[in-house]
């Protein structure tokens, strides 16, 4: 079996929702679909839940109405027969009617996530349906009968597999198996996602729950960029990454791939293929146990980071002091990208913020803190081991006139990440790519 998932921009209109049908059912092979909503949906889902939040359902209700009339509007362009208008529009209107009741409920978190998941099952209701009308036989799996996160947010994956493979058996014999992307259950059997993005996460985790040959994340570009394509001129696709390369741009910042997408395929050893709806014959990059020796894949840069300093004149000789500093951001549940260290004082990142007070609280009877906002981890990611000396100079080099807070180099073989201001950004991504990639000395 096969797991292709399609973003935003390659469901975004009814036209392409007809082309990405064409390309799923091209070769006849039956396959697994995973679907995102279509592109803007999801933001607009988030401004419903902030007028909500806001306690201004009028604006709300305005906002779902303006959403409702733009999907009718999709309808005579999707569907050629009467019957399959009717019966999709009244769907469709279901939902909206669904919405509209959400927002007489009080506003929680409860609501909130449901009201994020409409995207999807929009989308995906659309396509199955246009799919039927073709004459494909499809089958619409719902993702809230199989997906589900542990208390923690991570995947069940004992329960996913279980129930996915269930639903499978119970309904064999169809070509192409429709299902949502980002939603799931929680622990409490509650709507929940996987975070902006997921729809990524959706298609490594059923890949790896069915033991697919292969997933395909097909996108609005010709896979992995060697550096940010909408701060960088001059960016060109590569081809081939490894798993750990492709995890290490994922989590710093590569929006193409979801943060943590790739470690459900890595721990079953899937390959992972970005591909391009826009231009389907364009290689792509595939994501694989490979390694390219001695070279230098991409650069990605992760926003909203913050900074910590903790000095202390007693960490000079005293063990137990890192300890001390750890367990406080783990009491508050918030993990650390980057750590620095020096003889007298710590320097790490976060990137959730939710608990920075309480955190700083703590630190402040262990040393003197220092907060800097606004910063971004830029990453570089290749082959970066010591025998392959040099790559270290080089990418420091090239930021030379760029203020660096933080390095941090030897944490893995494959990343070398700088913290720079937000501010120095584009410059700094711009000064990387043309020194490593595009030989502008
Ligand atoms: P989808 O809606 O299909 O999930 P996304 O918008 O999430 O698509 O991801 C694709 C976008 O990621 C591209 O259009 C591009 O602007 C952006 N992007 C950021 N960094 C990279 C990169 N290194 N390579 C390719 N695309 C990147
Ligand atoms: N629709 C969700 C989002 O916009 C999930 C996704 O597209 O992957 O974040
Ligand atoms: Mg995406």
């Amino acid at each position: 079996m096969q797991v292709y998932k399609f973003g935003g921009t390659s469901v975004g209109t009814p036209e392409r929702m007809k082309e990405v049908s064409k390309l799923i059912t091209a070769d006849g092979t039956p396959k697994i679909i995973v679907l995102s909503a279509m592109s803007g949906t999801t933001n607009n889902l988030v401004e419903i839940a902030d007028y909500l939040r806001k306690e201004n359902s009028e604006s709300a209700a305005i906002t779902i109405n303006h959403l409702r009339n733009k999907y009718r509007g999709h309808i005579p362009e999707l569907y050629s027969t009467k019957e399959m208008q009717n019966s999709t529009r009244k769907l469709l209107d279901n939902i909206f009617l669904d919405l509209h009741h959400l927002c007489e409920h009080r506003f929680n978190e409860e609501v909130e996530k449901e009201i994020l998941s409409m995207g999807e099952i929009m989308s995906t209701n659309m396509v199955t349906n246009y799919l039927k009308e073709c004459g494909v036989k499809t089958f619409l799996l719902p993702a809230l009968d199989f997906m589900k996160i542990d208390k923690n947010g991570e995947p069940d994956m004992l329960y996913i597999r279980e129930n996915i493979t269930k639903l499978l058996k119970k309904n064999p014999g169809y070509d192409i198996y429709i299902t949502q992307g980002f939603i799931c259950r929680n622990k409490d059997g509650k709507v929940d996602n996987l975070q902006r993005g997921g729809s990524d996460y959706t298609a490594t985790i059923i890949g790896a729950s069915v033991q697919a040959e292969e997933v395909q994340i097909w996108t609005d570009i010709d896979g992995m960029h060697n550096n940010d394509p909408r701060f960088v001129e001059g960016t060109t696709p590569v081809r081939q990454l490894n798993f750990e390369e492709s995890a290490e741009l994922a989590y710093f910042g590569a929006k193409i791939l979801h943060p943590t997408c790739i470690q459900p395929a890595r721990h079953a050893g899937i390959p992972v293929r970005l591909k391009n709806t826009m231009d389907p014959a364009a290689p792509g990059t595939i994501i694989n146990n490979d390694m390219e020796e001695g070279t230098i894949k991409a650069v990605a840069a992760k926003d909203n980071i913050t900074a910590i300093k903790i000095v202390s004149s007693r960490m000079l000789l005293a063990s137990g002091f890192l300890s001390k500093v750890f367990s406080i951001f783990d009491k508050f549940k918030t993990s650390i990208d980057m750590i620095t260290t020096s003889e007298v004082g710590v320097s790490v990142t976060i990137d959730k913020t939710s608990r920075l007070a309480a955190i700083v609280e703590r630190l402040k009877k262990i040393g003197t803190v220092q907060v800097d906002t606004d910063m971004c981890i830029i990453c570089v990611v290749g082959d970066l081991r010591s025998e392959n000396t040099g790559f270290e100079t080089i990418a420091t080099d090239a930021l030379r006139d760029v203020p660096l807070r933080m390095i941090s180099y030897g944490g893995s073989n494959h990343n070398i990440s700088f913290l720079v201001s937000m501010k120095d950004k584009k410059a700094a991504l711009q000064a990387l790519q043309d020194t490593l990639f595009n030989e502008k000395k």
